[in-house]
């Protein structure tokens, strides 16, 4: 298990030093601001759907502690060429696993490294923000922070 564990921080840690889709997409169609007062995440995300609907570009610019950098850098790798739908599908999958409501889940692919954030609530957060972020941007909020309810998320929250 202990491999496994530093096999997830390996991730993160390649996540956080080369984020993929870093920048900011001037032909946006959606963006949003995140901001994690807690830790002093702070990041923008912006994408483009194509006549689809689906995400045919995204990218996430600012900064943030190695998690939610990681994180996002992920969240963009995970959503590009999914629907609105699929894409906030997505996002209640990983709010989900990061909170350890579904530890095994192991449809989320390689974002299973996040599997065992909800041990530091605090870094949960850091974890969701690129990802509210995304949900901000569908919704056509300008801005999220994780500390108000600016996202509508399903299900009972504690
Ligand atoms: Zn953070």
């Amino acid at each position: 298990m202990s491999n496994q564990l530093e096999l997830y921080q390996q991730v993160i840690l390649e996540h956080n030093r080369k984020p993929k889709n870093f920048g900011t997409l001037e032909s946006a169609t959606h963006k949003a601001e995140g901001f994690n007062p807690i830790c002093g995440d702070h990041f923008w995300v912006t994408l483009e759907l194509d006549a689809e609907g689906r995400v045919a570009r995204i990218a996430f610019d600012g900064s943030g502690c190695a998690i939610s950098k990681a994180s996002a850098s992920m969240m963009t790798e995970a959503v590009k060429g999914k629907t609105e739908a699929e894409a906030l599908a997505l996002c209640a999958q990983f709010h989900h696993l990061v909170k350890g409501e579904s530890p095994e889940d192991t449809s989320l692919g390689k974002l299973v490294v996040f599997a065992n954030i909800w041990k530091y609530p605090a870094r949960v957060k850091c974890a969701g923000l690129a990802w509210h972020a995304l949900q901000g941007a569908f919704a056509k909020t300008a801005v999220v922070s994780t500390e108000t309810d600016a996202t509508t998320e399903k299900g009972p929250s504690t």
